[in-house]
């Protein structure tokens, strides 16, 4: 892959988080200014923040990140979020097709990839989630729902910068179970290979992160394998120390 790719390590605070959050907010700041030489830091946090995020970190290096968007630009849609919106509000990233998405509201493959298509013609970079439930990993299938999810999801749009691909096994996520290196390492040189072969050599630049019970106990071994360009964090996220002893693998890079 590309010499020149900045990992990126983004915290998914889902729906978690109040306005007293700002103290955590304001040490991953702090963090992420330090290591800005190193990887890209973001913070996803609920939409209900984005703003008040966006403020404190004017001057900072840290980016930030939507959890979710509609593939509209604005209509009858209540309760939904547009692109354009989180653009509005400070984020130049979005999350598409988390596993709970998937799951909770039933997104298909091809919703995803509206959304996606929606983060770019917004300006944002679109962070696409890809990842297998435990019977299909135990049926031999992770490959092949992998690839089917990245062909249903994403878009033609992509770029090296307005790309990320989040690989979080469903099994996972929030459980405090991990695949083996191995494992992480087939899936993401699998991944590699599908964007190399329909966008070339800008998918080649592409960040493809791991996702799914990353803590500072695993990161190193995680992260330091081939192809994996940073992590998708959720629950240590919302703790400055531990999302920042994440990061800290990339210090020595
Ligand atoms: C996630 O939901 O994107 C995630 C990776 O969660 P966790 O780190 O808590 O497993």
């Amino acid at each position: 892959m590309a010499a020149s790719v900045r990992p990126l390590v983004a915290g998914n605070w889902k729906m978690n988080g109040l306005a007293a959050a700002m103290g955590e907010f304001n040490g991953i700041k702090a963090g992420a200014d330090k290591l800005a030489d190193k990887a890209e830091l973001m913070v996803c946090p609920p939409a209900t923040l984005l703003a008040q995020f966006n403020w404190a970190a004017k001057g900072s290096k840290l980016t930030l990140g939507g959890q979710d968007c509609h593939a509209k630009v604005s209509g009858a849609h209540t309760g939904d979020i547009a692109a354009e919106m989180l653009k509005d509000a400070g984020a130049s990233a979005v999350i598409v097709g988390h596993s709970e998405r998937r799951t909770d509201h039933r997104e298909t493959d091809a919703e995803v990839k509206g959304k996606a298509a929606a983060a770019h013609r917004a300006g944002l970079t679109a962070i696409v989630c890809v990842g297998e439930q435990k019977s299909q990993r135990e049926a031999g299938e992770t490959l092949a729902v992998v690839g089917g999810q990245l062909d249903g999801s994403l878009p033609d749009t992509a770029t090296a910068a307005t790309l990320v691909v989040a690989y979080e096994p469903v099994w996972a996520i929030g459980t405090g179970l991990t695949p083996t290196p191995a494992d992480v390492a087939e899936v993401h040189a699998f991944i590699r290979k599908k964007l190399d072969e329909r966008y070339g050599a800008e998918g080649n630049g592409m960040r493809i992160l791991y996702g799914g019970s990353v803590k500072p106990s695993n990161a190193k071994e995680l992260l330091g394998l081939p192809h994996v360009n940073g992590a998708l964090v959720g629950g240590a996220s919302l703790k400055a120390t531990d999302f920042l002893a994440i990061a800290e693998v990339y210090a020595g890079a």
